[in-house]
């Protein structure tokens, strides 16, 4: 793979730009892998990607049924954060922003990493003391982040109105170091790496039955032939309880439609991202001047990838008393993912009943934040057959014995 540099660029100039090479193959599925990758989007090729670098696994491929990014990865807002309240998750997502620090020059790839600050109002007392307690509890697990109140959030986010009737702002949490990344470059520098170290990644390629013998994964069936395999890794988001299914166990997942949308491009407006989880809404600005505005969650759970009018209405309704300037905006486009709810708002990252299958699942509303960490920790989990520091607390029997990872707090809305 020729490096992406200035250099390059000046050299791909003098001949017309005609010799830059594919970022990524696109080679047809071999007969076996030493590891199978259900799902390109950027938990599955960072997962890949990892096995490749920090274990040396290369024979393996990533299966993805339509193209890569194309599921939540490239339909999220991009909000990276890691001021969570409990100490595992604390602790993945710190991994993950950490590792966003310095992702573009590891994968040779820009991902546009923006550490541009991140709030999340505080607008009613209830809400108000849960920040304070995160922030206390992030001091001590290390992670950067305070309590700031409402004087200076006006100060940080001129365009806000803190004085609203129904929920003034009486402060925020405060994550300095938080910020936003450009989703499919995420996607797109993890494939291109990937590629790079000889993984296959193979698109529109649905995967549609997994063999089993004597309770072991032997490979799968897909609309490509069927392909073996030594190990399976499930890492399709919101279809995760369809793989479980395919697989023989059961999944507590939810999976459920979550909107967002952006308004036409304006001028620069807002150089953070605010949160306003009381009123449901929050707000960034892309590169393009785009207002980046995250919705609700549908009400009932369904597999649609689709925005609707209620959530466009709902969202805006909220934003506009908090920031009255985007009152006359034009909205440009709205969508939706399918994303992945456990009962305590956290990720599974687990071993399962199948002995040598592996799945990580139930990011549900905030997992793009998370994926250089839980890439690494399925890494890990894959080529050791055991979870490291960073995924024991997620496994899958948590549900059974009660030990849950409650962040319905700091996740169960905002993202
Ligand atoms: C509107 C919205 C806003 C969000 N905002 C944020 C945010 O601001 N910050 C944040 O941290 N997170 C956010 N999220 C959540 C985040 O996007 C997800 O948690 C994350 O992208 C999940 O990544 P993934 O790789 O697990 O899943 P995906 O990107 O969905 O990838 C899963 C892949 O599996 C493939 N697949 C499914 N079934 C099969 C099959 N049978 N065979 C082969 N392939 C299959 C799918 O096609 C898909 O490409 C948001 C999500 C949405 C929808």
């Amino acid at each position: 793979m020729k490096r992406y540099s200035a250099f390059a660029i000046a050299r791909e100039a003098a001949s017309y730009h005609e010799g830059w090479e594919k970022a990524w193959a696109s080679p047809e599925p071999k007969a076996r892998y030493d590891v199978i990758v259900v799902g390109a989007g950027g938990h599955g090729l960072a997962t890949a990607y990892y096995l490749g670098k920090n274990h040396g696994v290369r024979n393996v491929a990533v299966i993805e049924k339509g193209w890569l990014g194309g599921g939540n990865t490239g339909r999220n807002t991009t909000i990276i954060r890691s001021n969570y309240l409990q100490d595992p998750s604390a602790a993945i997502f710190e991994k993950a922003r950490s590792l966003y620090d310095g992702l573009s020059q590891d994968l040779n790839y820009n991902v546009m990493f923006s550490p541009r600050g991140c709030l999340m109002l505080a607008q009613s007392e209830h809400e108000a003391r849960g920040w304070k307690r995160t922030a206390a509890a992030n001091v001590l697990q290390g992670i950067d982040t305070e309590y700031v109140d409402a004087k200076r959030v006006k100060e940080i986010v001129p365009i806000i109105n803190i004085d609203g009737p129904r929920y003034p702002v009486l402060g925020a949490l405060w994550q300095k170091r938080g910020g936003t990344a450009r989703h499919d470059a995420v996607a797109w520098g993890y494939a291109r790496a990937c590629s790079a170290m000889g993984i296959d990644i193979i698109q529109q390629c649905e995967v549609t039955a997994v063999r089993q013998k004597a309770g072991k994964v032997t490979g799968i069936e897909t609309t490509k032939g069927a392909i073996d395999c030594g190990k399976l890794a499930i890492v399709v988001a919101g279809h995760s309880g369809v793989l479980a299914e395919m697989a023989g166990f059961r999944l507590p997942i939810e999976s459920v439609a979550l909107q967002a949308l952006v308004s036409e491009p304006i001028k620069p407006v807002i150089d953070t991202v605010v949160m306003a989880n009381t009123v449901h809404g929050y707000m960034s600005q892309s590169d393009k001047g785009e207002l980046v505005i995250g919705g609700g969650a549908d009400g009932f759970n369904n597999y649609t990838q689709r925005g609707s009018f209620q959530h466009v209405e709902d969202t805006i309704r909220a934003l506009i008393e908090t920031f009255p300037i985007i009152s006359r905006l034009k909205m440009l486009r709205q969508w939706g993912g399918i994303v992945d709810m456990t009962g305590d708002r956290s990720p599974i990252l687990s071993k399962t009943p199948l002995g040598n299958c592996f799945i990580n699942c139930g990011w549900g509303t905030g997992g793009f934040k998370a994926i250089p960490g839980s890439g690494w920790a399925m890494a890990e989990l894959v080529a050791k057959g055991e979870p490291g520091p960073l995924a024991a607390e997620f496994g899958l029997d948590r549900f059974g014995a009660g030990r849950f990872v409650d962040e319905s707090v700091a996740a169960g809305v905002a993202h």
